[in-house]
């Protein structure tokens, strides 16, 4: 698919950032090219549109970025998954392990019900850590989720493996 090596070719990658060490997938330089933009947006509505998402819910900070389109194109609410203390209304959260310590995610109760179907988007997985996180917080709720997809999958870092066995999509491995 030649969408797939313009969307590849428009991922700038920064070498020590934020730490020495660390290959930064920066995709802001994908998001300065309309046309791999929306193929990436193409290829993730091409993918869901029949499969009767109700929900797609994006990680903060680049899940808002791919989350939101996606959703409007295949006609589902979008929910902002966001670090904590920003979301203002009652929210649920959910704690997960990182290399050093801990980080949470939060979601507005009420935002996601028993019986969503969702799809959990966020522009790159590593760990799995995050997208694990957004998975029990949706299945705390009583929604199923369908389906996680990530713009750029890290495969050395195992991460699909923490996922067991929700599927994983991704564009650029
Ligand atoms: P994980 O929880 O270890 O899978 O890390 C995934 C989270 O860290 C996602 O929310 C990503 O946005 C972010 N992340 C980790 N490495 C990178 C990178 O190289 N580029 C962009 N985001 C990254």
């Amino acid at each position: 698919d030649d969408r797939i090596s313009r969307i590849t070719s428009a991922i700038r990658v920064i070498p020590d950032f934020p730490k020495p060490g660390i290959l930064f997938q920066d995709i802001t330089t994908l998001l300065l090219d309309p046309v791999a933009f929306k193929d990436t947006i193409d290829l993730f509505v091409e993918r869901y549109k029949d499969k009767d998402i109700s929900v797609v819910a994006g990680v903060e900070a680049r899940g808002f970025i791919f989350g939101p389109p996606i959703a409007l194109a295949i006609g589902a609410k979008f929910v902002p998954m966001r670090k904590p203390n920003k979301l203002p209304g009652p929210v649920i959260s959910e704690e997960y392990s990182l290399e050093y310590g801990t980080d949470k995610i939060e979601m507005h109760v009420g935002a996601v019900q028993t019986g969503d179907r969702a799809l959990v988007i966020d522009d790159l997985i590593a760990t799995g850590g995050t997208l694990c996180a957004a998975i029990n917080l949706l299945e705390r709720v009583g929604a199923q989720v369908v389906e996680c997809a990530c713009v750029i999958e890290l495969p050395e870092l195992k991460g699909r493996d923490r996922l067991g066995d929700k599927p994983l999509f991704v564009l650029v491995s």
